[in-house]
């Protein structure tokens, strides 16, 4: 095995021990020409701090491995790790649950690995070029996992950011998009070509709460994809929903998920339009609804975008706080990493004050226990998810 030391030009010793997964390139004093997914001793004055797993030409230069001087990074000791990921997800992922997250990357103990399982089809991402490099790891490791039962076939996704085919089979046969359970709904997940890893599991808990609260209501849920809230605020017994997404694909694939549901597609609003639009086409109508779930895609892919991102949430939430009747619900959520938890709680109160509305929060989640986080590493709670009342 090929070893490169990194020393530290300032110690993240304290950093590191507390749980920080991450080693900037910044705090590095040598930046050794190797290859990516390397394996990496790191050092400070004191002596030995962690293994990692060296990526040059990234900011994230080293992914913390393990601090302990006897674990450096190998098939065995990932095999161990799958197996510490494995005996949570049995404990917190219910029978009816099809689709979840098998393995949370670094809040699992995997740098740069996520992955996700439906049914009996494992889906891959890897996240920089370290994590693609050692894949193959992975895939050995999985490949040996008895607990897993028989896999079907094994998907790699490519990262966000990077080139090549969106999607390659490792293992087995290409799945077809095929209908997954989640609670008591259904919905049909691509692995090749859906968005993510083929369905936004993450949002899974969130999905339920809004289960429970939709009964009666009169619903719009924009940027809706597929159709997940929609269903889940259907099903729990919602008098109208409304649809709405930009892409036509995905209206499609929202109708013919409701009907997957035995839910009447007919009977319910779906819109293919922008959603600023749609929002200032029901304010001139004058149109009422008594819960709005907004869960746009990230507006803040980078540290850059975040005054934009900002902005165009505070409309989006201003917009959608004048359409809500006296007592109704807002859902907001964020998936951008680059809005901590904090700032989006602000962006939330002050767009709603500025629609002239009062608010309360209701929930403040994230994503499923399926996701979990480490307590040093705020940049791993991407999620927020906030529920509001409107007076
Ligand atoms: N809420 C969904 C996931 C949303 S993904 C779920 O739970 O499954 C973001 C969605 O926003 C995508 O489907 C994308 O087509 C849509 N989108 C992006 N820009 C939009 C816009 N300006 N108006 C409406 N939809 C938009």
């Amino acid at each position: 095995m090929k070893v490169l030391e990194i020393r530290l030009a300032k110690s993240l010793r304290s950093a590191i021990e507390a749980g920080h997964p991450w080693i900037y390139a910044s705090a590095i004093k040598n930046q050794p020409i190797a290859a990516a997914g390397t394996t990496a001793r790191v050092l400070d004055k004191d002596g030995f701090i962690c293994w990692g797993i060296y990526e040059p030409n990234h900011p994230i230069a080293v992914r913390v491995w393990s601090r302990d001087p006897n674990d450096p990074p190998s098939i065995a000791s990932l095999q161990r790790r799958l197996d510490l990921a494995w005996a949570l997800r049995q404990k917190v992922i219910p029978n009816q649950v099809e689709g979840y997250r098998l393995l949370h990357g670094e809040a699992d103990g995997c740098p740069g690995w996520a992955v996700d399982r439906y049914q009996d089809v494992l889906v891959v991402r890897s996240d920089g070029e370290a994590a693609q490099a050692r894949l193959v790891d992975l895939q050995t490791a999985l490949s040996h996992w008895s607990a897993l039962g028989s896999i079907r076939a094994l998907v790699h996704r490519r990262s966000r950011g990077s080139i090549g085919p969106v999607s390659r089979v490792l293992l087995g046969q290409a799945p077809q998009p095929f209908a997954c359970r989640e609670y008591s709904w259904l919905m049909e997940v691509d692995p090749l070509q859906g968005q993510k890893t083929g369905w936004f599991i993450d949002q899974r808990e969130n999905r339920r709460l809004i289960f429970e609260v939709a009964r009666g209501l009169r619903v719009a849920n924009l940027f809706c994809y597929s159709g997940g809230f929609s269903i889940a605020a259907a099903l729990g017994g919602a008098s109208q929903v409304s649809s709405v997404d930009i892409s036509k694909p995905a209206i499609t694939a929202a109708m013919r998920n409701f009907e997957l549901n035995g839910l009447n597609a007919a009977d319910y609003e779906f819109v293919a339009a922008d959603a600023f639009d749609w929002l200032l086409a029901c304010q001139s109508q004058a149109r009422q609804f008594d819960l709005m779930i907004l869960d746009p895609p990230s507006f803040a892919p980078n540290q850059r975008s975040l005054p934009n991102a900002k902005r165009a949430y505070s409309k989006l939430l201003t917009a959608a706080a004048k359409l809500l009747a006296p007592g109704g619900l807002l859902a907001a959520s964020s998936c951008s990493s680059h809005v901590d938890p904090a700032m989006f709680r602000e962006i939330i109160s002050a767009a709603v004050a500025r629609a002239g509305r009062r608010l309360q929060i209701v929930a403040d989640r994230g994503a499923g226990p399926d996701h979990p986080e480490l307590p040093a590493f705020l940049e791993g709670r991407y999620l927020k998810f906030v529920l509001c009342k409107i007076d």
